[in-house]
Formats: C-alpha cells, structure tokens, sequence
C-alpha cells in the first residue's frame, strides 16, 4: 500500500478503519449472568474510554467508581487553552468518522449536541508536498483522495466534547492520583491496589488504561492474564508520540504539509494549520508526528529542539521565512507522559491481535480504549468510545 491510499484509507493523522459491529465480538457472552443490585464495578482510567464506560454505566443506573492515576480527566485528549484563543489538541485532535459518532458516543437522542465541526475545503484548500527537494503546492482533494473525511473541532476539542455532554454525569465517581499497580481477580472479589496501598473491591473491573501501560509491567495481575493475551500486549506496536505547536507573525503555510515519509509503517509525520477553521488571528501551525519521525524531536530539547524544527520548515519554504516569523511555541512529548508512554498502536497491527487485546476474561475483567477493540478499527477517540460501549454492554450482560 502506498502513502495516498495509506492515508485515504487511515486518515491523515491516525486509523479510522471502518467499523463493523463492535457488539459481536463479545467472547463469553453465552456464560454470562446478568448483573446483580450488589454487584459493583471499578474502572481504571479516566481517558475517553473510561469516562464513555462510566456514563454508559450511570445511563442503567449501575453503581461505579473511576480510579484515575492523574489528578485530573482525559488522558490522551487533554489540551490547553493558555497558548492561544482557542484549544490546542495536545492528543485526540480530529473526529476521523462522521460527526454522527457524537451522538452515538451520547446514546441519548433526548440530548441535543450542538458542536461545531468542520471538514476541509477539498478543492480550495492547498496541500503542500515536500519531497527533500521542493514544495508541491496542490489541492487536499488531489492530495488526499476526495473521501478524505476528518473535521476539525471549531472554538472545541475532545476534551470539552466529553467536559460538556459525558463528565456532569460521572465526575463525582472520579478519585483522582490513584495509579493502580495490581488487580487480583482471582476470587469473586475482585481487590484492586493502589501505588500508595489503598485497596478497593468490586466483582467487575474495567481496564481502561493505555495498552503500552500493561506492556510496561505497571499494572500486575493475579493470576496472569492468559497467554494468548500477554503474548498479544507483549507483540502489540506502540508508536511514540510529539507534537508541536508554533505561533507565528504570518502565515505561510498550506492547511498540510506532508513528506515521502508522512505515513509509514515506522510512523507518522505532518505539519498542519493548527488555526484551520478556527475563529481566531493568530497563526498557529501545528506538527504531528509518532513513530520514529516521532522520535528525531523527542531526542532533542529546548532551544535545540525548537531550531532544528524552525530549520526544517525553513528549508521546506526558503528565505528563512520560519525563523523571521516566530514568535512561540509548546511541545507535547507522549513517551514522557508517565500514565501514557507513547501515542497508540500503529495503523500495521494484526487485527487479530487487536480483537484478543479486546477480549475480556471470566466476567470479571473487562477491556477498554483505543487498543482493545474488536479489531475492525484502533487508536481513535471513536475506537476507544466504541469499545467501552462493547465492554458494558457485555459486562451488564
Ligand atoms: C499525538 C496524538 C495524536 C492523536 N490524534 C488523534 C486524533 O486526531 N483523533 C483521534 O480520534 N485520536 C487521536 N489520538 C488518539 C486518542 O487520543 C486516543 O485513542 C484516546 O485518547 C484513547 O482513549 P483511552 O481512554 O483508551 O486512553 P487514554 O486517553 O490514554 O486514557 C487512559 C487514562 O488512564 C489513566 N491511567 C493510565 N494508567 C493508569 C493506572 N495505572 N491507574 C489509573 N489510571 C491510569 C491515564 O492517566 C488516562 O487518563 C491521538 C493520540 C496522540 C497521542
């Protein structure tokens, strides 16, 4: 597969493979009980996938408990409001599906969602191509195939998408600076332990924490977790993760910028305007990068990380025209985030793998996010929403 058809079937900045029925992959569905009133749940993460399965939980009026290791909500959407007049996606930026998927991720249709997004102008857009050599100016359309269907928050982000319609429901079940170290679900009582010693019951727990956190060995299980699925935790690809945002004086810059190496399957590479659609006067440009592009920033820091960033974009657009017009800039390194290490499972995975990631063991212990899916589609907000409604409605049974 070549880098266009890449992108066209992924997205530009993650995987929006379609998605099939997430509700079929239930693997033990046949044994299981319906749950009881003294029955109760504990979820571990407070990211998209954890904050979906609490709301869906309170929507049944089933009692749970958020345990989330930061002391705040949204894991790897989280953004920031103090670089300019709008929010700067540190993670999750784009919906890479319909905007229907809102109020599928609501299941409410009492509740009325009303948050602008907005596709790119396919035809008046320019794209920009920087082959080493020279800077190809073209149209997104051309560029990206006319299906390419990722939409921009406007004024928004993800993170206010959850803060808005899913957190007024949840947020008094959230205790936050609560890493988890161990879950023993060897007995019908489930005892979950924290860094700091505290221990919490439940005869249902919902794993809602990055995959690269259990390849890390930071969560240990009682009894082991099968060896079909240490083996796929242990195999799965995570790709590090960076980003960057510079302000500038002007804007030179098309809506993308992509490389020969902009979608690969060592990473992920693409400066983009960060203020597209934005109701806003200041220029922003965005860098996305995971993988090994990822990597050549992470290696680098303060001012020479900034120099050797201006220098590229220098060389892409001549007449140090990046230098003369900076004013500012924030980096956002995944791999050193302690509760993520990285950004998501590559677009390469064996879905196969994915779908064991996904699957959840003796009624007992659920999976859900980004990695554990039924393997149609990863390492996407959508993904990680899609399968915490997979993992309540098997866990409610
Ligand atoms: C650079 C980058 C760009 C991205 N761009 C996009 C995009 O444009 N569109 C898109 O749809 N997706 C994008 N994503 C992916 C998206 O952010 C993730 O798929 C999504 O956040 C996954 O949600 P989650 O709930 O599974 O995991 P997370 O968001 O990581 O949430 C997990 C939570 O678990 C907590 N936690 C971890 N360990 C523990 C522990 N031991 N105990 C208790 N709590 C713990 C974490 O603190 C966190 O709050 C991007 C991600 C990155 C890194």
């Amino acid at each position: 597969m070549n880098r266009k058809e890449f992108i066209k079937i992924c997205g530009i900045l993650g995987v929006s493979l379609p998605f099939h029925s997430a509700i079929n992959a239930c693997n033990d569905k046949a044994t299981q009980k319906p749950l009881g009133t003294n029955d109760r749940v504990l979820i571990i993460g407070a990211g998209p996938a954890g904050m979906s399965a609490g709301y869906l939980l309170a929507q049944q009026g089933i009692d749970f408990q958020i345990l989330e290791a930061l002391p705040t909500y949204g894991g790897r959407i989280k953004h920031t409001r103090s670089f300019t007049d709008f929010p700067i996606s540190l993670g999750g930026e784009w919906i890479h599906v319909a905007n229907t998927i809102l109020p599928e991720i609501i299941n409410d249709s009492s509740v009325s969602i009303t948050v602008p997004t907005q596709g790119y102008d396919l035809q008046n857009d320019p794209s920009g191509y920087f082959n080493g050599t020279s800077l190809e100016l073209d149209t997104l359309g051309n560029h990206f195939g006319s299906d390419f269907a990722d939409l921009k928050f406007v004024g928004s982000s993800w993170l206010d998408f959850f803060e808005t319609y899913v957190l007024p429901d949840i947020q008094s079940k959230i205790t936050y600076n609560i890493p988890i170290t161990a879950i023993d679900y060897s007995t019908d009582d489930i005892v979950v332990t924290a860094q700091n010693g505290q221990t919490f019951t439940a005869n249902k727990v919902i794993v809602a924490v990055p995959v690269k956190i259990l390849q890390n060995g930071m969560i240990n299980f009682t009894p082991n977790l099968p060896n079909n699925k240490q083996k796929a935790i242990r195999n799965i690809n995570v790709w590090s993760g960076f980003k960057a945002f510079f302000k500038f004086r002007t804007k030179f810059y098309p809506a993308y910028l992509s490389f020969p190496n902009s979608a690969t399957p060592r990473g992920q590479l693409q400066y983009y305007d960060a203020a597209y659609a934005q109701n806003t006067a200041d220029n922003i440009l965005g860098l996305f990068s995971t993988g090994q592009p990822a990597e050549v920033y992470q290696n680098l820091s303060g001012n020479a990380q900034r120099d050797y960033i201006l220098n590229e974009l220098d060389t892409v657009f001549g007449n140090n025209v990046a230098s003369l017009n900076y004013i500012e800039h924030i980096v956002q390194n995944w791999n050193a985030e302690p509760y993520a290490n990285g950004a998501y499972i590559t677009a390469y995975e064996d879905s196969r793998q994915v779908r064991i990631l996904g699957q959840s063991l003796d009624n007992k212990l659920f999976f859900a996010g980004d990695a554990y899916t039924t393997g149609n589609d990863w390492s996407s907000v959508h993904a990680a929403a899609r399968s915490a409604k997979r993992a309540v409605e098997e866990l409610v049974g």
